[in-house]
């Protein structure tokens, strides 16, 4: 074999990493050996998976385990494992650059700000880079299980700039790590303190973590062999019953699934037996994570399948629906068979009462947190509401309970803190309110300043204030609740009357009071608008576009037009309130010109506060400043 070494220089990414990870994580620098061992332990899992159907890659095997050992002369501290390993290629894929490009972009889209913030950081998993806390060099020797002893490799590199590849002769399968510790982590060289470091963060590993029995003391006794013992507990955490779990095992073990530095929100853990026989343990984060901004719809991780012990793979996209992609946790499964691939998952059928359960599981938790621990359900809501939404239209078996779920701002809240539950409304409508008023806007101020709500405001009536992307679409789907309509105020005929107060004599009246103006704009705006009509909405401003009730409503049209689509134009209806005092001036102006004017500002300011951008808005801009010029 050869025995040359070749120096590499890291991608400049991983350098940036190393020194974000090095500088920032210090005060946590214990971490490493979490990270170190969940590698060794995902190593493992990944060769058990291989060896079901190559079982001559376990050959002479006495059984998975974690090795840690310290040396004390040489101030080294090795984890060994020996799971899958890694060839030459491997390693400089995986130690030498940044595979993943959500991590790359989020390096990119990081502040300096932010740079030095730890959680951050922990949401993209640096796990190996953070060695180099504690270390000034790491060696790390690995042979890749089914590979010659000959065919092993050596990385070593000070975490600066580069790193050395070489052969590596009589290396066993799997991967050791070894840490040169700096001058100042000594407490790295205590075995209790490493025993106490793997019970607090480690415990939970489902492969037994080794240590060399200390001996007695006793230095004129023969030495004896080296015995090892294992420091954890090294079942599967999920197959422990729940009363023998207190929570730091749950968030250790959160940890280590959902790479995430942070603790887990709120979590459910369920074993079920009956015609299917399952475990689940699924967690629901904090934080959200970065990538989960960035859109990442189809690419999701952290949840993990298991099949009876086995980690088979990650299967998200299979276990769940996407709009719970920010759940993380494992589910292991009885019944599905060990070889099962992606595809063989997708037509299972056992799969899909997996994946209902596993939903059922989710908004049953988020019942009980909305229900026990509203402050955690704010958090929820706060970090994946806009995600949770989706479900409103998706979810048709559920969307009953999802929508029970759903919070909102609304005319009765403070600012734009969603926390109006549809049966909070529900409780408070007035006596003969039949229908949820809601109103979507491009943002909260549009939507709380909007015109639409003035004559509702007026009668007392709530309003539902929604101003998301998504809402949009969500209210096209969910358009009832516990027998309820969910009315959009800005289409159709709002039947105020019906909410008393308003008397249909009186209106009757100004309707035909307003009969002239309203012949006026009719004419001057002519194809522009569908009609013209008196309000009932308004009780101040002057005018106001509505929808007819099965119109796509203007932020949809403007975002599908923007996606390339072609949209049906649905020409909008303008109302108008003839007490206003500008409606009043068109009434009377005699001037044409200046008629002109007035009519289309009316409709360019109703348009403007519906998000919608004017067509020409120069012209528009010109005909204010006349129209003040003028005064
Ligand atoms: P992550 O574990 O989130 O993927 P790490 O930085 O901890 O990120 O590890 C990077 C990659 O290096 C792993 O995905 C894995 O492919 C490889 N690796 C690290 N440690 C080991 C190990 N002990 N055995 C095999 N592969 C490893
Ligand atoms: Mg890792």
């Amino acid at each position: 074999m050869t025995t040359t070494t070749e120096t590499r220089k890291f991608e400049a990414e991983v350098a940036q990493v190393l020194h974000l990870v090095t500088h920032s994580l210090y005060s946590h620098k214990e971490i490493f050996l979490r990270e170190l061992i969940s590698n060794a332990s995902d190593a493992c899992d990944k060769l058990r998976f291989e060896a079901i159907g190559k079982p001559e890659l376990l050959t002479g095997d006495g059984g998975f385990h974690i090795d840690i050992a310290i040396d004390k002369q040489a101030r080294t501290l090795t984890i060994r494992d020996n799971g899958i390993g890694m060839s030459r290629d491997e390693v400089v894929a995986n130690i030498g650059t940044i595979a993943s490009s959500g991590t790359r972009k989020f390096l990119e889209a990081m502040s300096s700000e932010q740079k030095s913030d730890a959680n951050l950081i922990g949401q993209f998993g640096v796990g190996f880079y953070s060695a180099f806390v504690v270390a000034d060099k790491v060696s790390l020797v690995t042979r890749k299980a089914g590979t010659e002893a000959g065919e092993g490799v050596r990385w070593e590199s000070d975490g600066t700039g580069e790193y050395s590849l070489s052969g590596a002769d009589k290396v066993e399968r799997g991967t050791a790590v070894t840490l040169h510790l700096k001058a100042d982590e000594d407490e790295f060289l205590q075995p209790w303190q490493v025993r106490s470091l793997v019970a607090r963060y480690s415990d939970h590993i489902g492969f037994p973590i080794r240590m060399l029995k200390e001996s007695d003391g006793d230095e004129k006794a023969e030495k004896p062999a080296e015995e090892w013992e294992v420091v954890n507990q090294a079942s599967a955490l999920w197959t422990r019953p729940k009363s023998e779990l207190i929570d730091a095992d749950y968030q250790n073990f959160y940890k280590h699934i959902a790479h995430d530095f942070n603790d887990a929100l709120a979590w459910t853990h369920n074993r079920v037996e009956g015609t299917q026989n399952f475990t689940s343990l699924l967690y629901l984060p904090s934080k959200s994570p970065f990538d989960m901004l960035m859109g990442a719809r189809d690419e999701r991780k952290g949840l993990k399948l298991y099949v009876k012990r086995v980690f088979i793979m990650d299967a998200a996209e299979q276990l769940l629906p996407a709009y719970l992609r920010f759940v993380r946790g494992v589910v292991d499964s009885d019944d599905l068979p060990l070889n099962v691939s992606r595809e063989i998952l997708q037509q299972n059928r056992n799969l899909e009462k997996l994946r209902a359960a596993c939903t059922r599981r989710v908004l049953d938790l988020l019942d009980k947190l909305a229900k026990d621990e509203p402050e955690k359900f704010a958090t929820f809501w706060k970090e994946f509401g806009t995600t949770f939404k989706e479900g409103a239209a998706e979810d048709f078996a559920n969307k009953e309970r999802i929508a029970k779920l759903l919070r909102f701002a609304s005319t009765k809240s403070e600012g734009a803190v969603q926390a109006v539950s549809l049966d909070d409304y529900i409780g408070r409508m007035v006596p003969s309110q039949d229908a949820i008023y809601y109103l979507t806007a491009d943002g909260y101020a549009a939507a709380a300043g909007s015109p639409q709500l003035e004559a509702l405001k007026a009668h007392g009536v709530e309003v539902l204030l929604m101003y998301e992307r998504i809402d949009d679409w969500m209210t096209s789907y969910l358009t009832e609740y516990a027998g309820k309509k969910l009315r959009n105020v800005a289409k159709g005929d709002l039947d105020l009357d019906k909410l008393g107060g308003v008397d249909a004599e009186k209106r009757k009246e100004a309707e035909k009071a307003a009969e002239g103006v309203v012949k006026k704009l009719k004419e001057l705006l002519g194809e522009r608008v569908r009609d013209v009509r008196v309000s009932a909405r308004l009780t101040d401003s002057p005018s106001v576009l509505v929808l007819d009730e099965h119109d796509m409503g203007l932020a949809m049209q403007r975002l599908l037009k923007q996606a390339g689509h072609d949209v049906p134009a649905s020409k909008p209806i303008l109302e108008i309130n003839p007490a206003n005092v500008l409606v009043k001036r068109l009434e009377s102006e005699t001037n044409e010109a200046r008629a002109q004017d007035l009519g289309l500002l009316l409709l360019d300011q109703a348009q403007l506060l519906e998000g919608v951008a004017l067509d020409d808005p120069a012209a528009y801009v010109r005909r204010v400043n006349a129209l003040l010029a003028h005064t």
